[in-house]
């Protein structure tokens, strides 16, 4: 019987792996610039971490979540909680009170697979803790505007800021009256949430929703003053850094805790999935999960798997790039040509090449192949005639070129000659 991967959850194979790569290097470079630094994290927390920080009324929440009932224990759906849940367990903020934090891995929801939608995707989550300043808001957006763009990325912003505790439940009343006067036009879902969670309104994707909320009141037009400073300064300063963006008052975030500034990083090129990062304020999460009072934050994730479909996609490079090809080939004929090649190939990958060899004793022409298959720079080729005089065969696999190497030159030469 095979047994194949469960729904929803990918291999990611070595022809794809390139773009993994460059994703990660390409965000630990910039973060390094930015002066974020990476921390690893847990997959299991308690169940009560994402119950308290995302919300109950979520969608995460009701029904994406992978949980052991009988232990309490969730595997995360984002990053955000366990990232803030370790900074307050740790006390980051007594060594620096503005903590600069990045991590990348895997996170898990229950949802419909399809394309750019997994129930084990992966994230890249940086998150600026205990910073209130607008200005920190656009940095932020900035960098994520530098990695998406230094990958290639098309992608455009959008942003819109959600209020706080002062402002916003005065809207919320206000939304809440106004879905309650068009509630026959809602959906299923919609109809239900009116009471608890009425902004999710704003973005659902329902036609009927959509034209429902088309003239409902704008969070943007009923932010207090504090608020409205804000967002101005966060738009003032996305300006000053030349970064493009457009206002959506209809963008609400699929998680309670956020307020203030929220923001999305879009694509057209992927259906339905159109966020491929997405984030915001939290400015009263850190407090709630036990931390210091008043500790402000902000964050946004990125979606792995929709980056490497835009990438695959908008290079239309989708053939494969495969590894690194090796550095040499020993082709070794014969038993004792074999001897020889076993101890030298150890040598060659100690003084830092990628050496390979055949054991199976095939012939010329099937290791040469092999060679080619590897995509090595040279092959070595060392039979009986080659030991006895102790000279091998050094073929460059770009030109062709034949060479001697004399075998008793050892490893070291071998390397000098190849890489010279
Ligand atoms: P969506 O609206 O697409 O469901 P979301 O608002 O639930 O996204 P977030 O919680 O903000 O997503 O997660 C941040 C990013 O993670 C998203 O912008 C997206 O790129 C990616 N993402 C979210 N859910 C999935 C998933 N099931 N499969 C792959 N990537 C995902
Ligand atoms: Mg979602």
């Amino acid at each position: 019987m095979k047994i194949k991967a469960i729904n929803g959850v990918k291999d990611t194979l070595p022809a794809e792996i390139i773009y993994w790569q460059n994703i990660e290097n390409t965000a630990r470079d910039i973060f390094h610039r930015f002066g974020i630094h990476e921390i690893r994290l847990p997959i299991l927390e308690k169940t009560q971490l994402f119950t308290r920080s995302i919300g109950e009324a979520t969608d995460i929440v009701e029904k994406e979540m992978y949980t052991f009932v009988d232990k309490k224990i969730t595997m995360r759906p984002e990053i955000t909680a366990s990232l803030l849940r370790a900074y307050v367990e740790h006390g980051l903020h007594v060594q620096q009170p503005v903590q600069r934090l990045f991590s990348i891995g895997p996170v898990f929801r229950h949802e419909r697979p399809q394309k750019g939608r997994q129930r084990q995707f992966h994230q890249v989550d940086v998150e600026i803790i205990g910073a209130q300043e607008p200005e920190i808001d656009a940095e932020l957006m900035a960098m994520g505007q530098m990695l998406l763009s230094q990958l290639n990325l098309d992608v455009s912003l959008e942003i819109n800021s959600l209020g706080c505790p002062e402002c916003r439940p005065d809207f919320r009343k206000k939304l809440i009256s106004y879905l309650q006067e068009n509630h026959d036009t809602l959906c299923e879902d919609c109809k239900r949430r009116t009471e608890q969670n009425p902004l999710r309104a704003l973005d659902c994707k329902q036609p009927g929703c959509k034209v429902a909320v088309k003239n409902a009141p704008s969070i943007l037009d009923n932010l207090c003053s504090a608020c409205e400073e804000h967002f101005a300064v966060v738009q003032k300063q996305l300006d000053l850094l030349g970064v493009a963006y457009t206002l959506n008052r209809f963008m609400v975030r699929g998680l309670d805790y956020y307020n203030r500034t929220t923001f999305e990083f879009l694509t057209t090129d992927l259906g339905a999935q159109a966020a491929v990062a997405a984030g915001g304020r939290y400015d009263g999460l850190v407090e709630q999960l036990g931390g210091p009072k008043n500790t402000p934050g902000i964050g946004f994730a990125m979606g792995m798997e929709r980056m490497v479909l835009l990438m695959q996609q908008q290079e239309g490079q989708q053939e494969k790039q495969g590894q690194g090809g090796a550095d040499i080939f020993i082709a070794a004929l014969g038993k004792q040509a074999i001897e020889f090649a076993v101890p030298f190939v150890h040598q060659l990958r100690q003084l830092g090449l990628q050496a390979a060899m055949d054991y199976s004793n095939r012939s010329l022409k099937a290791q040469m192949k092999q060679s080619g298959r590897l995509n090595a720079g040279f092959t070595l080729i060392v039979g009986e005639q080659e030991l006895e005089q102790g000279r091998g065969v050094l073929r460059n696999m770009k030109n062709q070129e034949q060479t001697e190497f004399s075998l008793q030159a050892g490893a070291d030469e071998l390397v000098s000659v190849i890489t010279s």
